[in-house]
């Protein structure tokens, strides 16, 4: 909804790496098994796919990123390519929720790596390698938290009010 009214492209890796997995590409099987254990997908692999990704013409504007960067090799080869493209980044939004409210709304949405197991496996993977981005964004002054557990209206309010400031 946020890209939607914003005009830029929603880009999300995990969206990009299901459809990789759909039509079973190099890429996709690569990635199939991590996806389904809750692992990240290694940076070789999603690295590439996001220059690429940013490369293309509809963003020339602007880009909503979702789920991309999630650990720090990751922020860090993200901080290098928008020097390189010339695009700053506005804000990075935490969306902040507790566990068991993901939890719950995870399995209630039911894809196919929501399985209780898997889910408290991202959530750990979380933990440990994405959470370190808070800090990393917050001492760059581009960390923007927003209460997640809101309803989606609540929190779709929250972002439009952030980005039309
Ligand atoms: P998501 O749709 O963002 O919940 O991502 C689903 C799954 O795709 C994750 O559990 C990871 O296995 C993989 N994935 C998505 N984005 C990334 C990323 N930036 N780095 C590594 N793996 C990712």
């Amino acid at each position: 909804m946020l890209a939607k009214d914003c005009e830029v492209p929603h880009i999300s890796t995990g969206e990009i790496l299901r459809s990789a997995v759909a039509a079973g590409s190099e890429l996709g099987q690569k990635a199939d098994q991590y996806m389904s254990d809750g692992e990240l997908v290694p940076d070789d692999l999603i690295l590439g796919l996001i220059q690429e990704r940013l490369g293309q013409d509809d963003t020339q504007n602007g880009w909503l990123l979702d789920g991309f960067p999630r650990n720090v090799p990751q922020a860090e080869f993200l901080q290098q390519l928008l020097e390189q493209i010339d695009q700053p980044v506005d804000f990075v939004v935490n969306l902040d929720v507790e566990d068991d409210v993901i939890v719950a709304r995870l399995l209630q949405r039911g894809r196919e790596d929501d399985e209780e197991s898997v889910i408290l496996n991202r959530l750990e993977v979380y933990r440990q390698q994405t959470e370190p981005l808070i800090d990393f964004y917050r001492s760059r002054q581009q960390l923007v938290s927003i209460e997640g557990s809101q309803t989606m209206e609540a929190v779709y309010s929250d972002l439009k009010r952030l980005v039309m400031e």
